[in-house]
């Protein structure tokens, strides 16, 4: 159906204009890549883990140990952080470069590979010398300049979703990083504003219906991130277990050794046991849902 005037709708047109890179050449195309060695787009499901913030080296290192040891593909964690309030304390800091190169030691004594955020042009060549993903954040999923930039690194991306944005505009975000030649670009789900949520701490909505609307018109893979999206521990899993049903190709999840004391968002980050149960969870589902297909 063709758009007469722009919307939210996807008409022919905007696949053929104006995302032609993210889109499907023919339906059943898929993207399939490696990065640090697990496949996107194909039967695995890699799933990155770690805490919301980058807080101390004892804590990367110990989020490390652990999620490496239940199963997790990649660490991460925020070293520059976009706190929706500017104001700081000594729990509630960014660790900024030096966060960064505690993610790079994590990364050398545990044999993780990461994924962090990245917000500023101008850290991007410190960044990259550790990152194997970098992520841009909801809130710069349309910071043009920002993913050009990071883009020409050839890193691998995940844009995240920003919470008020179409599919149509996310798609967008993603042809100005494939317009560099950059074929590594992950998007990823991570909870829409919406009127009405179901509790005032619920500060988002899962939209698990944009995995298969994207997957429909984009051959990139497409994550989700339960913890983001529910902003509430206990609805973390059966969220996960949802997203992972609806054909997710990633999963983003926070976890911290004592989540009520994470600096950042201590309602929504899962413990190691519970990581742990889940992880098993989801290649239980993982296993019934090939019997299905
Ligand atoms: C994050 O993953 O650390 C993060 C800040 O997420 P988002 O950009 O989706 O809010
Ligand atoms: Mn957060």
């Amino acid at each position: 159906m063709d758009n007469k005037f722009p919307g939210k709708d996807i008409s022919d047109e905007d696949i053929k204009t104006k995302f032609p890179l993210a889109s499907k050449k023919n339906s059943g195309h898929k993207s399939k890549f490696k990065i640090a060695g697990v496949e996107f787009g194909g039967s695995d499901l890699p799933i990155f883990a770690g805490p919301n913030m980058v807080e101390t080296k004892e804590l990367i290192f110990d989020v490390a140990k652990n999620v490496k040891k239940i199963g997790a593909h990649f660490l991460r964690g925020g070293a520059f952080k976009p706190l929706t309030f500017p104001y700081r304390n000594e729990k509630y800091n960014e660790t900024r470069e030096e966060g960064i190169k505690w993610l790079g030691l994590a990364k050398e004594k545990y044999n993780i590979p990461i994924i962090t955020e990245v917000m500023e042009e101008k850290y991007l060549p410190m960044i990259c010398e550790v990152a194997d993903i970098l992520q841009i954040g909801s809130r710069n999923m349309q910071n043009y300049p920002l993913i050009t930039a990071a883009a020409k690194t050839q890193k691998p991306l995940m844009i995240k979703r920003h919470y008020g944005s179409s599919l149509r505009d996310w798609l967008g975000s993603a042809e100005y990083a494939l317009i560099e030649g950059n074929e590594k670009i992950i998007l990823c789900e991570r909870g829409v504003s919406v009127p009405h949520t179901h509790r005032s701490t619920s500060r988002f909505l899962l939209d698990l219906q944009v995995v298969p609307a994207a997957q429909e018109v984009t051959h990139l893979p497409i994550a989700v991130d339960p913890s983001h999206a529910t902003f509430w521990r206990s609805w973390v899993a059966p969220m996960t277990l949802a997203s992972v049903a609806s054909g997710a190709d990633g999963i983003m999840l926070e976890v911290h050794p004592d989540p009520t004391n994470s600096a950042v968002d201590p309602l929504q980050p899962i413990d190691y046991q519970e990581f742990s149960n889940l992880f098993k969870q989801i290649n239980s589902l993982k296993k019934t849902l090939s019997k299905i297909d």
